[in-house]
């Protein structure tokens, strides 16, 4: 099945290629966000269900917002590290540091 579609692919240019691509990844970003907002979805219905049957949800159903988060995850190598200033990595770098002080 791959194979054909190598061969397909393989007699388009590179602009063509390329443009593809892009098609592609717009078509993925499409189905992502409605993957998103169908786990959205489900989770309120699953958490209004939950409700009617007089049980409160815990807080690990109403976890939508993780999808939010994840987009904003990679950092700004510009940014420089909260806590000491210095550029190339973020303030994850002194999370050992900050353990080892509170055991020590
Ligand atoms: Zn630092």
């Amino acid at each position: 099945m791959s194979e054909a579609i190598d061969s397909r692919l393989s007699k388009l240019s590179l602009s063509e290629l390329q443009a593809k691509r892009e098609e592609l990844a717009g078509q993925i970003r499409v189905i992502d966000e409605t993957i998103d907002t169908k786990k959205t979805e489900r989770a309120k219905e699953l958490m209004d269900e939950l409700r009617s049957l007089g049980i409160n949800p815990s807080l690990s159903v109403s976890k939508p917002t993780k999808a939010e988060s994840k987009i904003t995850r990679p950092r700004d190598p510009n940014k420089p590290c909260p806590v000491c200033g210095e550029l190339g990595h973020d303030g994850r770098k002194h999370r050992k540091e900050n353990l080892a002080k509170k055991s020590a």
